[in-house]
């Protein structure tokens, strides 16, 4: 073992080797020296942990450490924040980054960003501008609202109008409506930051207008409709109505508020896909402040749109938290480009991936289901079973809770490997693949997917199996 140990290179032995020297041409030194040093570390290791054990190497090959080195490196070289493939079927996947951008929204970030820009300065009057205004007119014409605004997520946009509208005041809202979504936004929290007196009225499952009306009183500052996004209470139920609200709220002269969540411009009812207001028809309710996200059904970037009056919004605009909360100029740009592409709302179904994914025809899925099976069953691996089924996509993204979207997924098993390897092995893999496991099967839905990434996963699919670890079990 000492012996072993002694023969180890040294760090300045290997940066010597002509592989390494290869390397440190291309790579950061620091990087290749760490990588180095725990290609040694991890072979000292191995030494020490088989010392005594029969079998034992007799000498040590240093390619066999630089090798290590090399991978140690190409690892180290990754990106954290890389893209992957998303085979699970949820559309807006939080956790996979909500919506992917359209080519349209793509472009504008790159030649705004490439370049100075009029972001806060009016070009035809030659003085200072405002950022607002590259979006306010297109979310105006899209939507009816009088006036409108965005900043940097939704959850901001509700910060920013509780602040604005009922800072000390009491915000009343339904017990049913004080939800959580995806863990770290709860209602009742933001409204505590938001310096707004929480003040619930009615039942889990029914609330009534006289419920509101009860409660007001003179420090009264706001009635509050929340879209209870991620869940559904079904059965013996009563929720008022945005509409009956915004009413009572113009008898009582009292602003109303409703955090719409997701917030569709297309009508995805008539796709059959859920039953929820398009964000005009929610316009038409009534309401004074409409607030929703620009990533989850809009399907752009990471965003939160605040609609409404122009009297209330300058208020919204001139409060001080909202310099804090802004949108920056890669996000205007991705949203003044998506909102423009809502023009033409045929062409936003294709051209814009989430609503595509959303509303592509079932045989289009079933065409994918085919590639991706017929790329797989041609990899002719023993033990390998591929078989196509009827699943559900979901939208994800805390929309449209109940919608559910009929679809074809490939389901893969293998003889000697568990669907948990597999999908580990998968996951691990490079680009990564995600997938779901279904009754010991790995399943790919294919409504996440385009063609490039079905090519993609039948590689990934071909290296994975014909690791020899998959052979020895
Ligand atoms: C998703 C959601 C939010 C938070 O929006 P983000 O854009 O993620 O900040 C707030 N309210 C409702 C009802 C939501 O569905």
């Amino acid at each position: 073992m000492k012996e072993l140990l002694r023969q180890l290179p040294s760090v300045d032995e290997l940066l010597k080797h002509d592989r390494i020297r290869h390397l440190l041409e291309t790579h950061p030194r620091v990087l290749v020296l760490e990588a180095i040093r725990k290609a040694l570390d991890s072979r000292r290791k191995s030494i020490l942990e088989s010392a005594g054990k029969s079998g034992q190497d007799r000498e040590i090959p240093v390619s066999g450490i630089v090798s290590h080195a090399e991978e140690i490196l190409a690892r180290l070289m990754e990106p954290s924040l890389r893209p992957l493939i998303n085979a699970t079927g949820v559309v807006v996947h939080t956790n996979l980054g909500r919506s992917i951008l359209s080519e349209a929204a793509i472009e504008r970030i790159i030649a705004v960003n490439r370049s100075y820009s009029n972001l806060e300065y009016d070009i035809s009057a030659g003085e200072r501008g405002k950022r607002h205004t590259h979006i306010e007119g297109i979310l105006s014409r899209l939507t009816g609202s009088e006036a409108a605004t965005a900043v940097n997520n939704n959850a901001a946009a509700v910060l920013l109008c509780l602040n604005t509208l009922a800072r000390g005041k009491e915000v009343i809202v339904s017990r049913g409506e004080l939800v959580e979504i995806g863990g770290s936004f709860r209602v009742p929290e933001v409204m505590e930051r938001s310096g707004a007196i929480l003040r619930e009225v009615g039942a889990t499952n029914k609330t009534h207008l006289k419920d509101y009306e009860k409660a007001i009183n003179e420090n009264t500052g706001l009635l509050l409709k929340v879209h209870t996004s991620n869940y559904k209470i079904v059965g013996f139920t009563k929720e008022v109505t945005p509409a009956e609200l915004a009413g009572l709220g113009k008898k009582k002269n009292i602003p109303v508020m409703w955090d719409l969540g997701s917030g569709s411009l297309l009508d995805l009812a008539s796709y059959g896909i859920g039953d929820e207001p398009t964000v005009r028809q929610a316009m038409d309710a009534g309401v004074d402040v409409l607030t929703f996200s620009g990533d989850k059904l809009l399907g752009g970037p990471q965003a939160g749109m605040i609609l409404g009056g122009k009297k209330h919004l300058d208020a919204i605009r001139s409060n001080p938290l909202a310099r804090a909360l802004r949108i920056d100029k890669m996000t205007l740009a991705a949203l003044e480009a998506t909102l423009g592409q809502y023009l033409d709302m045929e062409k936003a179904t294709r051209d814009i991936p989430t609503l595509w994914m959303l509303t592509q025809p079932l045989a289009e899925v079933q065409r994918k289901a085919d590639l991706l099976a017929a790329g797989i069953n041609g990899l002719s691996m023993p033990g390998l079973a591929v078989s196509i089924h009827d699943d559900l996509s979901q939208t994800g993204g805390g929309a449209l809770p109940t919608g559910k979207l009929p679809t074809r997924v490939v389901a893969v098993s293998h003889k000697t490997l568990s669907a948990n390897e597999m999908e580990s092995r998968l996951r691990l893999g490079s680009p990564a693949v995600i997938t779901r496991i279904k009754e010991g099967m790995v399943l790919f839905d294919p409504r996440t997917l385009n063609d490039s990434e079905i090519g993609k996963i039948v590689e990934s699919m071909g290296k994975i199996l014909q690791d020899p670890a998959t052979l020895v079990r």
